[in-house]
């Protein structure tokens, strides 16, 4: 045990002597406390404003000063002054001390208030840009954060003095009474018998309910606002209308079907959405044929002096198709049909918080009214105003699967997720790949290294990776396309027989009733929803690409699941939609996976960090397999094994993240990973070699003299005595084995 613990182990043992020593537990009987209420209520009568200017002075300077205690203040006013002028003196206390303490983390706290609340301060000026006083009038009467933080983050936005003041007063009124009211009837409890009486288990009962009534009250409140230009249909021939059949209306739909609601889905174009038609599925299936090709061109390194494979894009890009047929059955219209939706093939259109007009396929149209609508409309590759560019008629992620004709030269625009693994295919595929990224490298979410990597393997490959080049205008000439690009200040042309745009996905929200209805959107123009998924309308939801903040199909069927359930059981009780443990990959090769933070991130937030990593050219199945290229890195707290986030570059990397990701998931750490026996030899193992270098670094100096002095003691080659005297040693924390050396082959 350390000085610093005996003190305390000390201290605390005199304390509770001197309690019995000094027969303080007579202090703390209600019989004590009674009979100092007479006094005290005695002294109260006679100097009445003297104690009520006391109690206010220290009431302002507690809630000024932001200290803890308020709520136990305002009991204790309950008790001394009453209902009526408890309520009046703890509302105007309350009102100014929170004031002062605005002003001061107006004038004053900024960058303090600024470190320790910020994850407060996004929500809270959000809230007051769309809100106003509404907001704080809200956060006021419900405490979903606590008291002091929201006069200190409040003081960072830019609301006025006068209305945070009135605003403050008037919201926190009701909270008052419920606690004033409280006090009162704790100060008639006579004996312990007394809890259990009428009036006290009235004021606990007003107290606990409080904040769920006026949460209540506040939504109905809202609610009408919001509803108060359209009329609310007797009943609803629906549960839940989903609108579009990609990821999110499909889970959606399935959600529904399972418990029984009735329920409609809506596609306009193709069932399954982009994930099937233009998105997940051919991609892979494309990556697949172009990965055999890169290996058949890696023949050597297998052993096999030459390999040629003889193909023809077309029959290419028809398996393509043939894999997308094959995965569509599950996600037809008979299947869904089956499951107990109902399917219809058209344009849907809101037209009210509760009715959809859908024109089908036959031109007929159809008024639908439903209780709940959740738009799952996804997106749309974007083509940015480059001059030229849309008259070229760029392929899109849309339209690059009905080419049959392999261009010879193919520019990409885009260093994306969509425009790597592309490039990479159609590399491999033999086309002559110019790359163009504007930023400074490719997959510049990932950590500069994984980006480096890839790089490095599309040059190798032969691919022309331009970073740091614009794209300025697109020429037509002499039957070709020509890239104007600028880098550093100077124009560079680029030949091409194709372009293919991939430099972001915009959101579907125009043209089917979301204007009409007023349904804002963002400044990322995704449909805005708030942590329930719910949008404007509290009966309207939205999820997947169409809301994002991710764009991929699992963050889509999670979402789903959140509108479904939130839709049709949301009166007993509504879930916050969970983006803690959000992974996704890029399927070029190397893939590069990830979950959670990685380094540039940790170093943006100030979040502090230990890296471990795992050079997977080490691994016995990469080697076998010669794709010994990549990395498992890993970043944990600091003096833990709690993983904050993994990014893995590899062969498989986004199937063998999956042990990290329900690490990170379910709580567990770097212990129980390097705990858990893996087969060998597999590439899953590289994450338990990427425990063991964590591993490693835990061990110290001191804890490896000591191990080496037992050892030679055990031997006979030294006394006793070195053993001791290294227990001492143990102080020494400094990490024995230094972060260059760690691989890990525990
Ligand atoms: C090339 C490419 C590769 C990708 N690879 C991956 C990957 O490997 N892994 C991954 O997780 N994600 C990947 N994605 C992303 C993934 O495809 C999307 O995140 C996912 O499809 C989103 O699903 P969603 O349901 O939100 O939208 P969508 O799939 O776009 O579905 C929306 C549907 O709504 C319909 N619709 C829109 N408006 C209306 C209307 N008014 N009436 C009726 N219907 C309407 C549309 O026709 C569409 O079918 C990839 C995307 C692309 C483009």
């Amino acid at each position: 045990m350390n000085k610093g613990k005996l003190v305390v182990l000390v201290v605390v043992a005199a304390l509770i002597a001197a309690f019995f020593i000094f027969d303080l537990k007579q202090y703390l009987s209600l019989d004590y406390v009674k009979s100092q209420q007479e006094h005290f209520a005695a002294f109260v009568r006679d100097n009445a404003l003297l104690t009520a200017g006391a109690y206010f002075a220290i009431y302002v300077a507690v809630t000024g000063l932001s200290l803890p205690g308020a709520a136990v203040l305002t009991l204790v006013g309950g008790a001394i002054f009453g209902l009526v002028w408890g309520t009046i003196i703890v509302s105007f206390a309350s009102s100014i001390g929170a004031t002062l303490a605005f002003l001061a983390s107006r004038f004053l706290l900024r960058d303090w208030v600024q470190a320790k609340f910020g994850k407060f301060l996004k929500p809270i000026n959000e809230g007051v840009e769309k809100e106003g006083a509404f907001y704080l009038f809200a956060l006021r009467l419900v405490p979903a954060f606590p008291f002091f933080a929201i006069n200190l983050a409040m003081g960072l936005t830019p609301i006025k003095t006068r209305t945070f003041y009135w605003v403050s007063q008037v919201g926190m009124f009701a909270g008052t009474v419920a606690y004033v009211y409280a006090g009162t009837q704790l100060a008639r409890i006579s004996a312990l018998r007394d809890i259990l009486s009428p009036g006290l288990i009235s004021a606990f009962v007003v107290l606990g309910l409080f904040p769920v009534a006026a949460k209540k009250v506040l939504d109905v409140f809202k609610a009408r606002k919001v509803y108060a230009k359209w009329t609310k249909p007797a009943k609803f021939d629906r549960n839940v209308i989903a609108i579009g059949a990609g990821s999110a209306g499909l889970v959606t739909a399935y959600i529904a079907a399972a418990v029984k609601a009735k329920v409609t889905l809506i596609e306009r174009h193709k069932m399954g959405g982009d994930c099937l038609n233009t998105g997940c599925v051919p991609s892979k299936a494309l990556i697949r044929t172009a990965k055999l090709l890169s290996h058949i061109r890696r023949s050597k390194e297998f052993g096999i002096r030459s390999a040629t494979a003889d193909f023809d894009f077309a029959e290419v890009m028809e398996r393509v198709q043939r894999v997308v047929n094959q995965v569509e059955p599950h996600d037809s219209v008979d299947r869904y049909t089956k499951l107990g939706v109902e399917c219809l093939k058209g344009n849907a259109k809101n037209t009210s918080p509760w009715s959809v007009d859908v024109t089908l396929e036959n031109g007929t149209k159809r008024t639908l009214t439903t209780r709940n609508i959740v738009i799952a409309a996804g997106g749309r590759p974007l083509v940015p105003p480059i001059p030229g560019l849309r008259e070229s008629k760029p392929l899109t992620s849309d339209t690059v699967w009905e080419i049959r004709k392999l261009p010879k030269r193919l520019v990409v625009l885009g260093g994306g997720p969509i425009g790597c693994e592309l490039t990479q295919c159609f590399a491999r595929l033999g086309s002559q790949v110019t790359q163009i990224e504007m930023l400074p490298r490719i997959m510049v979410r990932e950590d500069p290294e994984f980006s480096e990597l890839v790089t490095k393997r599309f040059r190798a490959e032969g691919v022309d990776v331009l970073v740091g080049h614009r794209a300025k205008e697109v020429r037509s000439e002499g039957g070709e396309k020509i890239v104007i690009v600028e880098h550093e200040g100077r124009e560079k042309r680029i030949a091409c027989d194709e372009i293919l745009c991939a430099v972001g996905r915009v959101a579907n929200t125009e043209g089917y009733g979301l204007e009409e209805l007023g349904i804002p959107v963002t400044k990322q123009k995704t449909v805005e929803v708030n942590e329930y998924l719910q949008a404007h309308y509290p009966n309207i939801y939205a999820c997947g690409d169409v809301a994002g903040p991710y764009q991929f199909t699992h963050t889509a069927s999670h979402m789903a699941w959140y509108c479904a359930v939130n839709a049709l059981f949301g009166r007993f009780k509504k879930f916050r939609v969970d983006y803690s443990v959000i992974p996704w990959a890029t399927f070029t090769d190397p893939e590069v996976a990830r979950v959670g933070l990685n380094e540039t991130e940790a170093k943006e937030k100030k979040i502090p960090y230990e890296v471990s990593t795992y050079g997977i050219d080490d691994l016995d199945r990469a080697i076998a397999d010669s794709e010994a290229e990549g990395y498992v890195k890993v970043l944990t707290r600091p003096g833990s094994d709690k993983i904050l986030g993994v990014t893995i570059a590899g062969e498989h990397a986004g199937d063998i993240l999956a042990e990290f990701v329900a690490a990170m998931r379910h709580g567990f750490g770097m212990e129980k990973i390097l705990a858990t026996i893996h087969i060998y030899p597999t590439l899953a193992e590289a994450n338990k070699y990427a425990a063991g270098v964590w591993k490693r670094k835990q061990v110290t100096q001191g804890q490896m003299a000591l191990a080496t002095a037992f050892n030679n003691w055990t031997r006979g080659d030294a006394g006793l005595g070195s053993v001791i005297a290294k227990i001492f040693s143990l102080k020494d924390k400094r990490p024995y084995y230094e972060p260059a050396e760690s691989h890990g082959d525990d």
